[in-house]
């Protein structure tokens, strides 16, 4: 028998890794500890939405006549509707998570169509009615997939990415011009160009491919907006050395690496909160904590009734940048509800004493509200 333990998987850097190391290093080395994963609807929607547009190229139809219509509508819906409970069984057994809203449903469907409309767009059929759409359209379609959901990855092995779609562009003789690689965006759509970090991203997809395919014929990128059915190309020099520089500098260490606070880092989005102290002294110094509608604390719990929510909370101050917290002797009436009221109960069920973090409370009420969005965990920042 082999015991010898697993060679380590080697350090790869991806353009969301990049985003977040350029946010802030702290933000990146911290999700590299194996901190609880956070579940989000959005983003359980967007893999819906992406896996079942992947699962209609790659239905097998052989058994269908190219004539036939009618089929695409329904085999739209039994792809999306497996994929969404595929996703509310995975987000339902992430601890940190808010509640699951099916109400979101509507809006997966209608990002799906649009997906399938930018798919016929790219055959010349924008306007094809989806349940007009014959056997033989879609096999075309199925032709000029080149790769549906593949992992790139540079021949070191050292720069990666996931690659959405794979197209070919071509002539009207049928013959290939180009390759386009295609990412789906279930976000909100660029008013005009794509934000630099997507165009970054986007770019190093194509550069990747370009790396491990030097034959390849011209390629283009463009994200596909399913919200919008806006298709924004990423045009620009080739990102790899910039690439390889972060990666060189995002090796991972022991110790944490810079934080860089402030209102672009943390005052956007950073799920690693309850383990950073230095968003809650930035907070503290520049005279912003609980300054916003929703905002971040660290609190002492002194009671709760289980049956309505009500809470009494002690928010605390920084001592400094370590984060130990200091109780302010202030006492604020709060209302724990849904998921919000669940957690709490789980982390004194499991016995937490001392500071937690509650992330995004809404505060512009006399009686805070800890609600089913919001994160509530203990405060254990990491001491660096
Ligand atoms: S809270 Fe701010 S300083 Fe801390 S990791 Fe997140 S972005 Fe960086």
């Amino acid at each position: 028998m082999d015991d010898e333990a697993p060679a380590p998987r080697p350090h790869r850097l991806s353009p969301s890794a990049w985003n977040r190391y350029e946010t802030c290093p702290r933000m990146h080395w911290l999700s590299r500890q194996r901190l609880p994963r956070k579940a989000g609807m959005a983003a359980s929607l967007g893999t819906a939405v992406h896996a079942s547009i992947e699962d209609l190229l790659n239905l097998d139809l052989d058994s269908k006549s190219p004539d036939e219509r009618g089929w695409l509508v329904k085999a739209a819906d039994a792809c999306l509707k497996a994929r969404w409970e595929e996703e509310k069984a995975v987000f339902l057994s992430t601890p940190r998570r808010p509640a699951w809203s099916e109400k979101k449903w509507p809006d997966a469907v209608k990002q799906q169509r649009n997906g399938i409309t930018m798919l016929l767009d790219h055959i010349g059929q924008r306007q094809h009615p989806h349940d007009e759409v014959t056997v033989g359209l879609w096999r075309r379609l199925q032709a000029q997939t080149l790769a549906v959901e593949g992992e790139l990855v540079t021949n070191d092995g050292r720069l990666m990415g996931r690659l959405d779609l794979l197209l070919a562009d071509v002539d009207e003789q049928g013959r290939t011009t180009g390759w386009l690689v295609a990412d789906l965006k279930t976000g909100r759509p660029p008013k005009a160009s794509l934000k630099p970090e997507v165009n970054r991203q986007l770019r190093m997809y194509r550069d990747i491919l370009l790396a491990n395919n030097p034959e390849a014929p011209p390629v283009r990128t463009e994200g596909w907006y399913t919200q919008s059915t806006g298709k924004h190309a990423a045009e620009g020099p080739s990102v790899l050395e910039e690439a390889y520089a972060a990666w060189q500098a995002t090796q991972p260490t022991e110790v944490p690496l810079e934080p860089t606070p402030g209102p672009d880092s943390c005052g956007g989005f950073c799920d690693w909160k309850a383990w950073c102290s230095h968003w809650w002294w930035w907070r503290h110094e520049s005279g912003t904590l609980h300054r916003e509608d929703f905002a971040d604390t660290v609190v002492l719990l002194h009671e709760l009734d289980p049956s309505t929510g009500a809470a009494v909370l002690e928010p605390c101050e920084p001592l400094d940048a370590s984060g130990r917290a200091i109780p302010t002797g202030q006492h604020v009436a709060a209302r724990f509800d849904g998921r919000g009221l669940e957690v709490v109960q789980t982390l004194l069920s499991e016995g937490h004493q001392g500071p937690m973090f509650l992330g995004s409370v809404m505060m512009n009420r006399q009686v805070w509200r800890i609600g089913p969005w919001c994160d509530v965990l203990p405060w254990s920042p990491v001491s660096a």
